[in-house]
């Protein structure tokens, strides 16, 4: 086990859940809101997060797909009822974002969408957040070192709300809770963070110790995605994945581009729900050709860094990936309506990933991309 500062502290390795008590005491949290789901409930995970806790701690387990407005109020309802001082947020991106979106909320007495990124809100977001402590139970999101939450606001908008202060206080990344994660979520969750590693490193903002650690984690998770989704109990696997996964966190600093702008438009549809790491995994590709040219020599950086021959073509290389691990074929199959299209343009241009793809991205551009994977 290590305990790392960057961002935030982190605390990695197998059993490291056990460290939540002293995390806690650390915060001076006494009351905490356990923000997770149904399905981890059922897993026994929420009971033994529950257990590490101080008496008095509750549990809001409805969280849906992707995060809404109206399931953050509900949670900060609870949160308000039993007089809460901080959120451990256990689960994937979807608990971890809407726990942030509780933190925020409890201490800032404004409409959800005045805090949003695009709305100006990062000037809003003042160090008050509530403390939370982040526990992901994949290998994917990042959200975990992350300092944006991406919260379905009830118009339908998918907004990203965006502050240093809404980076976790705390990232227990126990690689033991995600060995019964099933295949095919190892599979999506794993290529979200694998996309993560891309776009950022691929963000034209200058950071470079950002673009080692995005370019470390890309090898990472390709080296190991395949092992992790093939034997799920591969212990070291699953640690290689999660410290991926962690690193295409940490680099969120310099932006994701567009395979995000239009996950994150697609997300925000209401049917269907669409996991956000099956549309990265489709969107990859296509978002890598467009950008290919325009991004100097890190093309070859990221071959060099999955171990790829100089004359490999990494957008045919990803695509490969994605058939091997089962991803579906494209947003046809996702059932994703030909109609809502330009929509999802619209919501892509206005999105916060937006500005920082290298290659400046038109609405035909967009349409473009979306209609090579209309299949
Ligand atoms: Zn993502």
């Amino acid at each position: 086990m290590a305990t790392i500062t960057y961002l935030t502290t982190i605390e990695f390795g197998a059993g490291a859940l056990k460290t939540l008590p002293e995390q806690l005491a650390a915060l001076g949290v006494k009351r905490p809101l356990v923000v997770s789901d149904r399905g981890l409930e059922r897993t026994g995970l929420v009971g033994t997060v529950l257990a590490l806790c101080p008496p008095g701690a509750v549990a809001f387990l409805d969280v849906p797909t992707n995060p809404t407005e109206s399931a953050t109020h509900a949670a900060l309802e609870v949160y308000r009822q039993n007089k809460c001082d901080g959120v451990v947020a256990a689960g994937g991106g979807s608990p971890i974002d809407l726990a942030k979106g509780v933190a925020l909320l409890a201490t800032h007495d404004e409409p959800l969408e005045r805090l949003a990124a695009i709305h100006g809100g990062i000037a809003r977001i003042t160090p008050a957040v509530s403390p939370v402590i982040a526990v992901p139970t994949t290998a994917g999101t990042g959200s975990e070192v992350g300092r944006a939450a991406l919260i379905t606001l009830d118009d339908g908008r998918k907004l990203g709300f965006i502050s240093p202060y809404l980076i976790p206080k705390r990232a227990i990344c126990d690689p033991e809770l995600t060995l019964g994660l099933p295949p095919f979520l190892t599979a999506a969750t794993g290529l979200d963070a694998l996309s993560h590693c891309v776009e950022t490193f691929l963000s034209p903002r200058y950071n470079p110790p950002a673009e080692a650690i995005a370019l470390d984690g890309l090898g990472r998770i390709w080296r190991n995605i395949e092992k992790a989704v093939a034997a799920g109990g591969d212990i070291d696997a699953r640690t290689e994945m999660m410290m991926g996964a962690l690193q295409g966190g940490l680099t969120f600093q310099k932006g994701l581009g567009a395979v995000h702008a239009l996950s994150h438009a697609l997300g925000g549809l209401k049917e269907p729900s669409l996991h956000h790491g099956t549309l990265n995994a489709i969107l990859l590709p296509p978002v890598i050709r467009f950008n290919e040219g325009y991004v100097g020599d890190k093309m070859e950086r990221i071959k060099e860094a999955m171990g790829l021959a100089p004359i490999a073509d990494v957008a045919s290389a990803f695509e490969t990936l994605n058939r091997r691990l089962g991803i579906p074929a494209g947003l046809k199959t996702l059932k994703v309506p030909a109609d809502k299209l330009n929509w999802v343009v619209e919501r892509a241009l206005a999105d916060h990933s937006h500005a920082t793809n290298p290659r400046p991205a038109t609405a035909l551009d967009y349409r473009r991309m979306l209609d090579e994977v209309m299949v």
